[in-house]
């Protein structure tokens, strides 16, 4: 495989009556699936873009993503996902972090996207019906652009301690070998099977884990342009879904919003990642869809699938599992030693899904992959006498909530901002149903005078909604360690 939209032309050959995608009222057959992106990619060559350009891609989970996205990979093109609900300031950073020429957007973002778009010179292109009908216009490309397997096919915004998002460069068969192994050794998906695609797309685990293992295995994927339970639970009853893939907030509200009435009964498998899993989570969700869940581990830097609990091994709640085929995982103290087993230390990844490095940042790339190839992910784990990690703690200052990653380094950049504020430290609360909520701790200059919620309000407007600080409070002085710089660990939640 070079060119990874060879999958969407392969099972349009197989199977081009079958359901590739369906989305509310609307299907789409592998043979409409890969004749519209085949016509995507001729609209791009039309519109000058050349193997290699980068094109963002702001839509949420409906079929048009799954055409664009193909299309782009088919014209060897290289696609830059992005949240839809960024702000123009932050979408303005993707597009000219990549030098994108051209980003797609849904019309419900399009002041935002447009605005972001004009800022980094990048055309600006609305998925509505005069672009569906000028794809239907086009002529359907004969076959993709081929590509080596090397080749970037997707940047993907992330982001450690430091500074702005970083963009990670995954190849066409980093991607490709990871939902053939999660296909074959993970959800053993067949054709007959519906994937139920709630994790959005633009996210490396709903990309990779949904739509590319859909079109790889032949089977249907069934679009959810929102997370909602409750149209999750009906759409699992409707498309009579088989696979689930979820973030561990996504299971804790289905238990809650399940009740007898609902059909689940088709669910046969369930995985989850991107958070750690509560045990009790586990209990109580198989307790009501009879359906197991078996948890893994990534990050947008290896594609994302490392590792995860194997069906045909046994499964241990609490632990990520075991390395895929094709990669390799071990845990490093502090002194670049592999560490005894149960001790903690920094995970470390090789293998197929380690992304190439970080666009146009050679500096942070080689301080994240070594000369042998490992990648070290930030993340503290343990490995158990059987091979099995554990997750400890991150070292990253991320902040989940609901499967979303911020970082407060980004929040905080717009804190100090304020004419106001002297200093900012953005802390993840732990939250009951979100995993994590957003807070700040803020000093204010001497003198000056804000109320919290004019603070929040200031935030709101500059930053995506799901960022913003939902609880501001103000210390006469945050708290510094020797170098001066701030200990977010001595940072004392309020509780208000
Ligand atoms: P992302 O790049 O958005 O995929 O985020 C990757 C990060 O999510 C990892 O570095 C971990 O901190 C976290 N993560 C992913 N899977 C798990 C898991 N199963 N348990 C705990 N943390 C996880």
């Amino acid at each position: 495989m070079t060119n990874l939209a060879e999958n969407l032309v392969a099972a349009a050959a197989a199977r081009p009556a079958h359901a590739a995608l369906k989305c509310g009222p609307t299907t789409y057959s592998y043979a409409a699936f890969d004749d519209a992106a085949a016509r995507v990619a001729t609209l791009l060559a039309d519109n000058g873009i050349e193997p290699g350009d980068r094109i963002g891609l702001m839509l949420p989970n409906v079929p048009e993503f799954a055409i664009l996205f193909y299309g782009i990979l088919r014209a060897g093109a290289v696609a830059v996902p992005m949240n839809p609900l960024l702000k123009s300031r932050e979408i303005e950073f993707y597009l000219s972090n990549t030098s994108a020429k051209i980003l797609f957007a849904v019309p419900t973002f399009a002041e935002e996207a447009n605005a972001g778009a004009q800022a980094a010179g990048a055309r600006c292109i609305i998925a509505d019906d005069a672009l569906v009908a000028a794809i239907a216009g086009s002529t359907p490309q004969a076959a993709p652009v081929a590509r080596d397997g090397l080749d970037t096919a997707v940047i993907l915004h992330t982001s450690g301690t430091t500074g702005k998002p970083k963009g990670a460069e995954l190849t066409h068969v980093g991607l490709g070998r990871n939902a053939e192994v999660s296909v074959r050794t993970l959800f053993s998906a067949q054709p007959d099977d519906v994937i139920m695609g709630c994790l959005p797309l633009f996210h490396v685990f709903g990309l990779t884990c949904g739509l590319n293992s859909a079109v790889y295995s032949q089977s249907t994927l069934t679009l959810i342009p929102r997370f909602d339970p409750r149209v999750v639970l009906d759409t699992i009853a409707a498309d009579k879904v088989t696979i689930f893939e979820g973030v561990p907030t996504m299971y804790s509200a289905l238990i809650a919003a399940r009740t007898d009435t609902d059909d689940t009964s088709t669910l046969r498998l369930c995985a989850s990642g991107g958070a750690a899993l509560p045990a009790q989570v586990i209990t109580d969700f198989e307790a009501a869809f009879d359906a197991a869940i078996l948890e893994g581990y990534g990050l947008s830097e290896t594609s994302p699938v490392a590792c995860f609990n194997h069906p045909d091994k046994e499964r241990k709640a609490g632990s990520i599992g075991t390395p895929i085929e094709g990669v390799e995982m071990r845990v490093v103290t502090v002194d670049g030693t592999e560490a005894d087993v149960d001790a903690p230390g920094e995970i470390q990844i090789r293998g197929h899904n380690v992304m190439k490095g970080y666009w146009n940042l050679p500096e942070a790339t080689a301080k994240s992959i070594d000369a042998d190839g490992w990648f070290s992910t930030g993340d503290v784990g343990t490995k158990d006498a059987d091979g099995y990690y554990r997750i400890v703690d991150r070292t990253k200052d991320m902040i989940i909530r609901g499967g979303f990653n911020i970082y407060p380094r980004e929040v905080e950049e717009v804190l100090y901002e304020h004419p106001a504020v002297a200093a900012a430290a953005v802390v993840g609360i732990p939250h009951s149903s979100l995993g994590e909520e957003v807070g700040a701790a803020v000093q204010l200059k001497p003198g000056a005078s804000v109320t919290e919620e004019e603070l929040r309000d200031y935030t709101k407007e500059r930053v995506a909604a799901y960022k913003y600080p939902r609880q501001i409070w103000f210390l006469d002085a945050l708290p510094t360690g020797p170098t001066g710089k701030i200990q977010k660990r001595d940072i004392v939640i309020p509780t208000n």
